[in-house]
């Protein structure tokens, strides 16, 4: 995926920003329509150069692409305004890499509305990191996660089968604010206000009345590529295991390690929610666990306030899931409670690495999106949040208090749809390769 460290990328972009802002500036003086010229296209060697501004762009009604894209017939469009299709390459536009419609309404202040019936699986009330825009610019798309934060506040809602899918699942993002009334867990209509709409910069234009929106079917994206690839081979997750060991420790020290219990590794079922562990459960029994950074690493996506839905509407989320016979990526999200995702930049490995812990009772207060750190700093306190005895009410119950700890390379588990008995070694290897003396390893 990446040639280069996060660093370097970002450097580099400056660098063109720096040509473009020029150029655009060399535009502006001389009153050309122009959009490009020699110093622009040499800059942008790897990049195709804008040829329409977005607001120059064919508009078009939800109504028109709706029955175009699978798991979206017959649903309402998310507000009464054109989209512009940002499905086109442009290197300065980050919408244009998450494939998704911009809708614009010349005007502030107008309601998101579902497009659909479904279930609200996510609410992010935080402003958009423009340095992580940067990067996703720079390195074509480093993930949902990065993307995430780099929306601006944001709305999932979780659709269940729709129109023919085992799953739709639409994002409302780019909100000015977020309907405080909205809960996780909440059953939606048409008809529910999820945010207003704000004003935003696009391109280098102030528009007023802007929601950025995507479609995924079966957690695919509407356009583009799969959230998750097919599995790599034993061999090749061994060989990964190897190269990521020097680089990481225990997440969670002080709790009872989960090698030795395949229900508690990659690839054990998890039936409740009709699909299978993703990562390694740790047993903390008490909410006075520290759970650490397992490497160095940046902070790319942090729920800090979470808010458990009541049993009654965690089942209603879970029953979605149960048709799509997985549970959907932003379904999965919703059931990790207070979490932090970290990327990390590991030798070797090419591409993201991604490590996610979850279902903490807190985060600590220097643990925000874009903090860069080191491993061992401490994340927060292990808890019970986003599981279904917090969702009963009690909270940091000692039975349920556990690190749900996850480690991806390239969006994608390490041992994804592996078996239990092949992933705890694996596991096994990546973290004791310097606690080797830590019980339980
Ligand atoms: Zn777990």
């Amino acid at each position: 995926m990446s040639e280069f460290p996060r660093y370097q990328k970002i450097a580099a972009l400056l660098a063109v920003s720096i040509v473009v802002i020029v150029t655009l500036a060399a535009i502006s003086a001389s009153g050309s329509n122009v959009d490009d010229d020699d110093t622009t296209a040499a800059a942008n060697a790897e990049a195709e150069p804008i040829n329409v501004p977005i607001l120059e762009r064919p508009r078009a009604l939800w109504s028109d692409i709706a029955p175009t894209i699978r798991g979206a017939e017959n649903t309402t469009s998310p507000v009464p305004c054109s989209y512009v299709d940002e499905r086109e390459p442009e290197p300065n536009n980050f919408l244009s890499l998450t494939p998704a419609l911009t809708f614009i309404c010349d005007q502030r202040g107008l309601p998101a509305r579902p497009i659909a019936p479904g279930r609200v699986v996510m609410i992010i009330d935080q402003p958009p990191l423009n340095s992580f825009k940067a990067d996703l610019v720079s390195a074509g798309n480093d993930g949902p996660w990065l993307r995430a934060v780099s929306y601006g506040p944001f709305v999932v809602i979780d659709h269940g089968p729709l129109n023919g899918t085992a799953n739709a699942t639409s994002v409302y993002a780019a909100l000015d604010s977020i309907n405080p009334d909205l809960r996780l867990g909440q059953l939606v209509d048409t008809s529910t206000d999820l945010g207003v709409l704000s004003a935003r910069m696009v391109n280098d234009t102030i528009v007023n009345g802007v929601l950025a929106f995507e479609f995924l079917s079966d957690d695919t994206r509407f356009g583009s590529d799969p959230l998750r690839d097919s599995p790599v081979s034993a061999a090749q997750s061994s060989a990964l295991a190897a190269k990521l060991a020097p680089s990481f420790r225990l997440p969670a020290p002080t709790c009872t390690l989960p090698f030795g219990n395949n229900d508690l590794v990659v690839g054990a079922p998890r039936e409740y929610r009709s699909g299978t562990h993703n990562g390694l459960d740790f047993n903390c029994g008490t909410v006075d666990h520290e759970i650490v950074a397992s490497a160095d690493g940046q902070v790319i996506f942090v729920v800090d306030d979470y808010v458990d839905a009541p049993t009654e509407d965690r089942n209603g989320v879970l029953a979605n899931a149960a048709q799509a016979i997985d549970t959907p990526f932003w379904t999965l999200a919703m059931l990790y409670g207070n979490v932090v995702v970290m990327d990390h930049e590991i030798p070797g490995v090419d591409g993201h690495v991604v490590t996610i812990s979850a279902h903490l009772s807190e985060v600590a207060e220097n643990i925000v999106p874009g903090a860069l750190i080191e491993a061992g700093t401490v994340l927060g306190q292990a808890g019970n949040r986003g599981t279904s005895t917090a969702s009963a009410g009690v909270l940091d119950n000692d039975g349920s208090v556990h690190l749900h700890w996850e480690l991806h390379v390239n969006d994608r588990p390490v041992g994804y749809l592996q078996d239990p008995v092949d992933t705890e070694p694996l596991y096994r290897q990546i973290l004791c390769g310097a606690s080797a003396t830590d019980a339980g390893c």
